[in-house]
């Protein structure tokens, strides 16, 4: 099992049960994630006695992925990881003028078969660890001798199809002897899975949530998005509201411009009627045109007067900054290609 796997309240059950000093979890985490220190043998942790790291060595690993390639353009750098089952996963790495921003894999593959989407072109094959997760970060943070200030869980996988792994993901990255990434630089994006988000209203952490809706009604929604059939978008607003009750938080919409398919006039104003009233943002993406897929970007004046007509209806909305187009930047393309799907 991989030592990025555990939060440090598990590695100091760990080390208690193993009748060790319970401030050693302090000591690994801090050997794990202080970005002087980072060890990839635990033989590095030189404060640990050499019983203990023996048996850390025999009981976890410490390296579970590792980059394939780096594919770089102006303020972004796309890197695909093979898993140490020769599986392969996505990052993206997008310099902002208000940090560094990663936005991550959660699973290999996906179940949830977006029509526009080329990861749910392959069924997932497994969930990643939070272990895996944490590593993606910290493998990019290494190679592109950055930090990362805000991560964003909206690559490969829907993350709430793997809900646990999630929770306890964010908790490593957040404390204060991990990454210590803040709660509210934290983004989790769901397609809609409607019992996860009721259980997300409960979770303890600011974290932001992002809901990829792409569709104003249930219609079309069920057009491109199968599970909108098992939840529609009544089900689906009434859970986000009860969301917005308990944490008192913005919501923002992912909604994915496709020509001539939700771009026209009506369904920006369908739009605007389903989201009246609620604490939303809303953001506009231009489709990555991808050659597996018939979808096709719509065009920059009809991106204009769909946002125009939000803005009318007094929705708080942008669209997008785009970046890498050139470098299969959409989600799963560089997988794609690496695995000739
Ligand atoms: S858009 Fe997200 S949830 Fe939908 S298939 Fe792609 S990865 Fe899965």
């Amino acid at each position: 099992m991989s030592i990025y796997n555990l939060t440090i309240e598990e590695l100091t059950d760990y080390f208690l049960k193993n009748n060790e000093k319970k401030f050693f979890a302090k000591e690994l985490f801090s050997w794990l994630y202080e970005k002087d220190k980072r060890i990839t043998d635990f033989d590095m942790a030189t404060n640990l006695k050499k019983s203990t790291r023996e048996r850390l060595k025999a009981e976890f690993k410490i390296s579970t992925l590792d980059i394939v390639t780096v594919e770089k353009a102006k303020d972004v750098r796309k890197y695909l990881f093979k898993l140490n089952d020769g599986e392969h996963i996505e990052a993206v790495l997008m310099h902002h003028d208000y940090g560094n921003s990663l936005c991550i894999s959660s699973q290999v593959g996906c179940n949830m078969g977006c029509k526009f989407c080329e990861s749910g072109r392959r069924k997932k094959v497994r969930n990643l660890t939070s272990g895996e997760m944490v590593e993606q970060i910290l493998k990019v943070e290494s190679e592109g001798k950055v930090r990362i200030s805000h991560v964003v869980i909206m690559g490969i996988g829907e993350p709430f199809d793997n809900y646990d792994n999630i929770c306890k993901f964010i908790k490593i990255i957040n404390h204060q002897n991990g990454l210590n990434i803040g709660s509210r630089h934290i983004t989790v994006s769901t397609c809609g899975l409607v019992p996860k988000i009721l259980d997300f209203a409960n979770f303890p952490y600011q974290v932001n949530l992002a809901i990829s809706l792409h569709a104003p009604t249930d219609e079309l929604r069920k057009q491109l998005m199968p599970i909108a059939k098992v939840y529609p978008l009544k089900e689906l607003m009434e859970s986000i509201k009860i969301y917005l009750e308990k944490t008192n938080r913005r919501v923002t919409f992912e909604y994915i411009l496709l020509k001539d398919i939700n771009d026209k006039e009506e369904d920006a104003n369908n739009l605007s009627k389903l989201l009246k009233g609620i604490n939303a943002y809303v953001n506009l993406i231009p489709y990555n045109e991808t050659e597996a897929l018939q979808f096709a970007r719509s065009n920059a004046l009809t991106i204009a007067k769909f946002y125009d007509i939000l803005k009318k209806n007094n929705i708080t909305v942008t669209i997008r900054r785009e970046f890498g187009g050139t470098i299969s930047a959409a989600c799963g393309q560089l997988r794609s290609k690496k695995e000739d799907i």
